[in-house]
Formats: structure tokens, sequence, C-alpha cells
């Protein structure tokens, strides 16, 4: 297509099964998704663009490709919603593939733009439109498919099995008993105060993490629990196919073992599409007015046990330290000042990033751009050119990412683009920096 010029990369999940493909089962695909799933607000807002260009400067992707119009807000509705409707949905397979391209690799979904659009057109909402066609049709990058199927059939991202779950929270108690005295992690308790979930990767590949993230519950004295059955990942990767079923599926099972449990909270741990999906996407898919059970993301937990008291700040972090908002819980859900407080009383020396909070850049990795894997993680750096930008400005060598695609996110960026900064988690920080009271020490 004109004006459409991209380095081709080869996706099995999109290139193979695109090949696979007959054109009445895109025909249906379209029929469903277009004419009785997407709501009013399609129509509405494709017609009420009058493509004045005044979101192109919002979006990070376009000011990283050296303000190229492919990659501007509307330009990537045109290239693809709006493409669509002009062919009257008779497409080629090489349209198909632009629209997952576009729509998959280059829009985090992060919601900076409508902001700027004086007629609040809701680009991340058309933009899902096309990822819930191609996911319908199994097109899509094959390490967010991987990662949806290991949630179908074992209700994690990573195809942990029930008994790896319940060592790992084994060995992670008996390594925790060397710092807290008595350390005991309840799994499967009935009536506590919260039910703790996790991110998939804590459990397999970033224990430190999560031992920490007990730690402070443990030091904090809140009354908690994890699931004792499958169900304690909350990473639900199927948002980013769209894959209503999925969704729902998995957000279900977490309200089910909470009530089972009865539970008065579930808290999760930093993650911000875990906390979109099962607070608001999900919960409104499932028909939910607002969710049955409270969910709280860490940054709430944190502020909490730090404005009770529960906690205290031993000694501060002393290096320069810049924080990354993360779309999904300030621009999505105004967490930005409760952020503010943590990192302060964390942080002797704070600087922000310029802009920030709900006009932050997203960090070129959300919206699944970090679990489209491998082949995709050229199309994320480039992208990010704007979010380097941001930290170096700040002369920080310390960023804090309360996120995991954040997290990942800027660490990459930091390393392809060799700027002297690390990258951390609120929970890392506070467990090396709080205090331990006299009676939990062995
Ligand atoms: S600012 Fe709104 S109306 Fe203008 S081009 Fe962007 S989406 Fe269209
Ligand atoms: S990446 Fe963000 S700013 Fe850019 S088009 Fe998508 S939602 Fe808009």
């Amino acid at each position: 297509m004109e004006g459409f010029v991209r380095k081709p990369v080869f996706d099995i999940g999109i290139d193979k099964t695109i090949e696979r493909l007959d054109q009445q089962k895109i025909k249906r695909a379209i029929e469903r998704v277009l004419n009785e799933e997407a709501t009013v607000r399609f129509k509405i807002f494709l017609e009420t663009c009058m493509r004045c260009g005044m979101c192109s400067e919002s979006c990070h992707h376009y000011l990283s490709h050296d303000r190229d119009p492919s990659y501007a807000p509307a330009s990537k509705v045109k290239l693809t919603l709006g493409d669509l409707v002009a062919k009257k949905g008779k497409i080629e397979k090489a349209d198909l593939k632009r629209y997952a391209r576009i729509a998959f690799t280059e829009c985090n979904l992060c919601r900076r733009c409508t902001q700027f659009c004086p007629f609040g057109i809701d680009i991340a909402y058309l933009i899902s439109l096309v990822r819930r066609l191609c996911g319908v049709l199994g097109v899509a990058p094959q390490f967010i498919q991987d990662q949806v199927y290991s949630h179908m059939s074992s209700y994690n991202m990573l195809w942990f099995k029930q008994d790896e779950w319940i060592d790992t929270i084994q060995w992670i108690e008996d390594e925790l008993r060397y710092e807290i005295k008595n350390a005991r992690i309840p799994l499967g308790k009935k009536d506590a105060d919260i039910l703790l979930l996790i991110h998939g990767l804590e459990a397999k590949y970033m224990t430190p993490l999560l031992s920490n993230m007990l730690k402070i519950m443990l030091v904090s004295g809140v009354d908690f629990t994890l699931p004792d059955t499958d169900g304690w990942d909350y990473t639900n990767k199927s948002l980013y196919m769209h894959d209503f079923e999925t969704m729902t599926l998995v957000t279900k099972r977490h309200y089910e073992i909470a009530s089972k449990l009865r539970v008065k909270r579930i808290l999760i741990t930093e993650c911000g599409h875990a906390y979109r999906a099962a607070l608001y996407e999900s919960a409104r898919l499932l028909g939910w007015k607002e969710a049955p059970i409270p969910f709280i993301h860490a940054v709430e937990f944190f502020y909490e046990i730090l404005t009770q008291g529960k906690i205290k700040i031993a000694h501060k972090v002393k290096e320069k330290a810049t924080l990354q908002d993360p779309c999904n819980i300030v621009r999505y859900r105004g967490l930005g000042q409760k952020l503010r407080f943590i990192v302060r009383e964390l942080c002797e020396d704070f600087v922000e990033m310029t802009p920030n909070q709900e006009y932050n850049y997203c960090c070129s990795s959300g919206g699944g751009m970090v679990d489209a894997g491998p082949p995709w993680k050229g199309a994320r750096i480039e992208g990010g050119k704007v979010k380097i930008e941001q930290i170096k400005e700040t002369g920080a060598s310390l960023v804090i990412a309360p996120c995991h695609t954040c997290h990942k996110g800027i660490e990459d960026l930091i390393e392809h683009y060799k700027v002297e900064a690390h990258v951390k988690f609120l929970a890392d920080l506070i467990a090396e920096h709080m205090e331990i009271p006299e009676r939990l020490r062995p």
C-alpha cells in the first residue's frame, strides 16, 4: 500500500496462519467482528475523524520514526479499518498481514493520542477491533498465541504445573526464614483479608522479586493468602489478541478462587495490563458494572501500608531516580499521585520525566509488544526512541518501573541505546530499604 514501507519481518503466527486462510473464513470473521460485535463507537469514530493530525505528535511511534506519516494514529486507523471499510470487506491476504503488523506492533493501545483529539476519538479502541479481527482468525504473533494457549490449558502463561507452583512457594518460604523469624506463606487459607495473585514470570524466572513482595507482606503483618490451585497467575495475555473468551475464563477463575476462599480483596503485584484486564475489560465483558470483589494494584497496597505505618523505610535510596508512569495504571486508572507518594518516601533525589503522569509516553513495549517476542524486538526498540530521550534528559541512573512490561521494555532500551541507568520494581526497592522490626528478626 502506498506510503506504508516496512522491513519484512517473518512471524509464523502471522505469516503461516494467513497462508492457510480462505476468503470465506476472512469474510465471516469481518462480519462477526464489525457487524455483530463492534459497538456504534466504531462507525462514529471512523466518520468523525477529519484527519486534522492533532493526534500525530502525541504518538511515540510517529515521533520515534522521524514523523513518518504512516505511524500517525489516524493513519494507522486509515491503513487498517479505513481500508477494510473502503474495500467493503473484500480484502487480500496482504491487507490482512498489514493490519496485523500495525495493530500488534505499531500501536501499544496506550491511549495517549485520545487526549489530544478534539473529538476524543479512541484510536486504541479502533486498533483493538483490528486485533480482535486478527485474533478471531488466529492471526497474531506466535509468542502471544503461545502464552494465550498456555492460559487456556493451565491458567498461567508459562505452562507451569500445579506441583511446581506449590514447590516454588515452599522453597521461597524456606529462604525467607533466614530473614524473617518463622516466615509462613499461606496457600489456600480461608477468610484472609487479601488474596495475592502474581505474574507468571515471578514464579518461574523472577523468584527474587516474588520473594521481596512476600517479605513486604510478612513485615506489614497483613492477613493474606495465595491460591493453592491453578489460577494464581494474573497475566491475562489474551487481552492482547482481544480473545474475549479466554480473557473472561481467566478472570472468572480469579474471582471464583477469591470467592471460594472468602477473601475481602484481591491484590496483584506490579503489572499494568493485568490490572486493566481483570478490573475493567473482563469485568465489562462479564456484564459486571463493578468487579464483585475489590481488586487492587501493588501501588495501592504499598501506599496503604506506608500511610498506615505498617512498614517504615529505614534508609532512603541515594541515587538520582526517575519514574515511569505505566499507562494502564496511571492514564487509565489515575494512580499517579499514590505512586509519587511511594517514590518520595523511598528516594532522596527524585526527578520527574517530562511529560509525566497521564501525559507520559508509553515505554513502547506495552499492549503486548514485548510479548510479541524476538521477531518484533526491533519495532519496540525503534518506537522507544522518545522514551529513552525522556530518560536521558532526567539524568537519573535509576528508573522505577512498577509494571513488568515497562520494566522489561525500558531495560531493553537502556541496553540498546547504551544509557548509564538501571531499572527497578517498587517491591525490590521497598524490600531492600524497609525496616525489619526486631521481633521479626530470626
Ligand atoms: S486528532 Fe482526532 S480527528 Fe484529528 S486526525 Fe487525530 S483522530 Fe482524527
Ligand atoms: S501507540 Fe498510543 S499514542 Fe500511538 S496510536 Fe496507539 S494508542 Fe495512540
